[in-house]
């Protein structure tokens, strides 16, 4: 078994409703990566976007991973309470000349707008000063400020291999505080991954979009970057993304075995069937002895 002197890993739900098979599929995998390196593992609420977070869904989730087996070794962070740490990271950002306020609507930005991979580009409007007349509402981000590799970020994920993204032209300049005064997700992963000493990210590759802003935030803050794998999305017949967009129905936690069973199967590690008639102990146990993450080599999405 490979050791690592130090590895620090983590779960960062959100809690928009209960745990389904693919928050699952990351909760399980990242715990698994973590432990096989004789590693410590985290859980962090990331309920930071208050107006899609449901109330009870946050023990509801701590339950489940509970039932699971799944324990963090430290207490659970919230984001809900570390707005002076983000604040202080935005003001970091002013401080550099990185950040700057934006007085557009949503509309203004998607008529004038080209199309990058997470929608609109932010066409720069206020880049360099607000307009008159106009009062900043969101805090952007610049993305020309100078990059090693000629204005691409690029790093190496250890399931997707070589990621490259130019992040002007691709993502365009981007939030990171709402317009509504909430600090964006992508902020708040890279502060507080930071907090927790996290070197190791595992989660799965509907975050590999967002990987290098955060990347880019780490360097703009003198941050260390973390090591990234990606595990490939959970999907229906349609090939959409378990959620609860797509209806996807919550984990019930009364099946655990079964359950589990499920999700090592689903990460390809071949888990042998008489472990079935074991506790759940016992199959993580087996799972992180037996861990296999190349098997995912290279794949975003797997019929769940
Ligand atoms: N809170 C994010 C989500 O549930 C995950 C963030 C992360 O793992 O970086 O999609």
């Amino acid at each position: 078994m490979p050791s690592s002197p130090i590895y620090r890993g983590r779960f960062a739900p959100s809690p928009t409703g209960p745990l389904h098979f693919g928050s699952l599929v990351a909760a399980v995998g990242s715990y698994l990566d973590a432990k096989h390196h004789h590693g410590t593992w985290l859980v962090r609420m990331e309920d930071i976007d208050t107006p899609r977070c449901v109330p009870g869904a946050a023990d509801d989730i701590l339950r489940t991973l509970a039932a699971f087996g799944l324990h963090g070794d430290a207490p659970v962070i919230y984001q809900s309470r570390r707005a002076a740490a983000y604040e202080q990271a935005l003001h970091t950002l002013q401080a550099n000349g990185a950040a700057y306020p934006c007085g557009c609507t949503r509309k203004e930005i998607s008529d004038s707008a080209l199309l990058g991979i997470e929608g609109a580009v932010y066409p720069g409007t206020c880049r360099h000063g607000i307009p008159a007349g106009r009062e900043g509402r969101a805090w952007r981000v610049r993305t020309d400020r100078t990059l090693p590799c000629r204005g691409s970020v690029k790093f190496n994920d250890a399931l997707q291999g070589r990621i490259t993204q130019h992040l002007e032209s691709e993502i365009g300049d981007f939030v990171v505080k709402r317009a509504d005064g909430l600090f964006a997700y992508q902020l708040a992963v890279v502060v507080d991954d930071a907090h927790q000493g996290i070197t190791h990210v595992v989660r799965g590759a509907d975050l590999l979009a967002s990987t290098p802003r955060q990347i880019y935030l780490q360097g703009l803050l003198d941050l260390p970057m973390p090591h990234y794998m990606h595990l490939p999305v959970a999907v229906n017949e349609a090939g959409e993304k378990l959620s609860k967009q797509t209806l996807a129905s919550p984990v019930a936690a009364t099946q655990p075995v079964k359950t589990l069973l499920r999700v090592l199967e689903f990460m390809k590690q071949e888990p042998p069937l008489e472990l079935a008639g074991g506790d759940v102990q016992a199959m993580l146990d087996w799972a992180v002895k037996n861990w296999h993450p190349e098997r995912l080599n290279g794949m975003r999405t797997i019929p769940a």
